[in-house]
């Protein structure tokens, strides 16, 4: 399994994740929220998948830089 992160905090909003990969990513107030994930201790979103498909294409996009891979 791998773990998609969002580091929520960081996020300015560009909608770039959405666009990108709507799969897994949807905007929300204005952020970038992750869909079906858990919020860990960090106020971070995270989320266990199978295959990480365009999420991979979010980490290289996203200007904030606020999504990793686990
Ligand atoms: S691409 Fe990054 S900065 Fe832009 S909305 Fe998504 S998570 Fe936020």
């Amino acid at each position: 399994m791998k773990k998609i992160i969002l580091e929520k905090s960081k996020c300015i909003g560009c909608g770039t994740c959405e666009v990108l990969c709507p799969k897994f990513f949807e905007m929300k107030d204005g952020k970038s929220h992750l869909k079906d994930s858990k919020e860990n201790s960090n106020k971070d979103e995270e989320l266990e998948v199978e295959k990480i498909e365009c999420a991979k294409d979010v980490v290289d996009a996203c200007p904030a830089q606020c999504v990793k891979i686990k």
